[in-house]
């Protein structure tokens, strides 16, 4: 199929049309392969090119699609996963939904294991993939009953089955280190200085940089972006400490308190860290709906927030590209909702002029 699109050129400022032949083959040849936004005010008021990937367009709706490809066809091509096999995973949110889709295109059964705090959309768009959800007591890590040593366990008591262990099995950041980066280095044109996102298993920003590390023969700068409640900003800004840290924030699906393997591939080549306070992300998320049209988890947003205060640390006329991990649908009735900000505190963090949009 061809289709037909504008092609926008930044230098003569004129559209052209072009074409694009992409036909796939399933749920699967469609993760992948989304567009770059450049992000006009951001840009302009840094004087810097901020562009981030789409990857609300892949068709799980989430980053974690080509991560739950990439573990299931690691584990398909080491032929520890055989036609009509299981897939059991420990996840709170997206990483669940790639696979559950995933599954279902390949033939596979899902069983997810998340902690049971998790909303109950989250749990019912689960099921209505066709996965088998068990949510348990939300614990910590260090504790066998959470809910990631849950999954181990119940995938070895199994035939035939995988745990694909997003957090440790390094499948997840080489899926973006064979889409990803190459797709970014690609859509621009190798001009990229720095690139910064938050991390949740660390695959994106391992896999990514790794990528723009190598083909830039080390100029690009890798930043990671860390919400409250998170050790890694400390961690790198302390050279390698480990060092417990209370709070939370209200940005699901990243923070971490611990270096898990796949971060582990690139730890020691990150150039900095950014820690972004949810005010800020949540002044962002706004302003991105209301300046660019970009109906966004917070996430993204706050990976924006970065980008941004990376543009303003290296100055005018760099390239800084980031990641939109996901849209705001799975999380509207929060992020959208006047009455759950107030019982957060962050109200305030809405610009006055932007508080229309928390119509629920
Ligand atoms: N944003 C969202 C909404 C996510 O669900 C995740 C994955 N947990 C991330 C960002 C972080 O991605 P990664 O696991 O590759 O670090």
């Amino acid at each position: 199929m061809r289709t037909s699109v504008l092609n926008f050129n930044r230098a003569s400022k004129t559209f052209t049309r072009g074409f694009t032949s992409r036909s796939v083959e399933g749920f699967t040849g469609a993760v992948g392969n989304t567009p770059l936004i450049h992000l006009k005010k951001w840009s302009e008021k840094t004087g810097c090119n901020i562009v981030a990937k789409a990857e609300f367009q892949n068709p799980g709706g989430s980053v974690k699609d080509r991560a739950a490809l990439g573990v299931i066809r690691d584990a398909e091509e080491r032929g520890l996963l055989k036609p009509g096999g299981t897939v059991v995973e420990g996840t709170a949110g997206n990483t669940g939904i790639g696979l559950a889709h995933v599954c279902r295109a390949r033939g596979y059964d899902c069983v997810i294991f998340m902690p049971n705090t998790q909303s109950q959309e989250k749990i019912d768009l689960l099921r209505m993939l066709g996965a088998q959800v068990h949510p348990v007591p939300a614990v910590a890590y260090e504790n066998p009953a959470n809910y990631n040593h849950q999954a181990r366990d119940f995938a070895k008591s199994l035939s035939n089955a995988i745990w694909t262990d997003q957090f440790d099995n390094t499948a997840n950041a080489n899926a973006h280190y064979v889409s990803t980066g190459p797709e970014i280095w690609e859509q621009t044109s190798g001009k990229v200085d720095a690139f910064t996102c938050a991390t949740g298993t660390g695959g994106t920003l391992a896999g990514v940089g790794k990528y723009l590390k190598e083909k830039s023969a080390g100029k690009t700068q890798v930043w990671l972006a860390d919400p409250p409640g998170s050790v890694l900003h400390s961690y790198i800004q302390s050279g390698g400490k480990l060092t417990e840290r209370g709070g939370s924030s209200i940005t699901e699906g990243i923070g971490q308190g611990r270096i898990t393997n796949n971060l582990g591939t690139l730890i020691n080549e990150i150039d900095g860290s950014l820690k972004i306070e949810d005010e800020k992300s949540i002044s962002m998320l706004y302003d991105l709906l209301d300046s660019e049209g970009l109906y966004l988890g917070a996430s993204s947003a706050l990976n924006v927030v970065a980008a941004v205060e990376l543009a303003q640390k290296l100055g005018p006329g760099h390239t800084i590209a980031t990641i939109l991990c996901d849209g705001a649908y799975r999380y509207q009735s929060r992020l959208f909702s006047k009455k759950w900000l107030e019982t957060k505190g962050l109200q305030d963090a809405i610009p006055s002029h932007l508080k229309k949009y928390s119509v629920l």
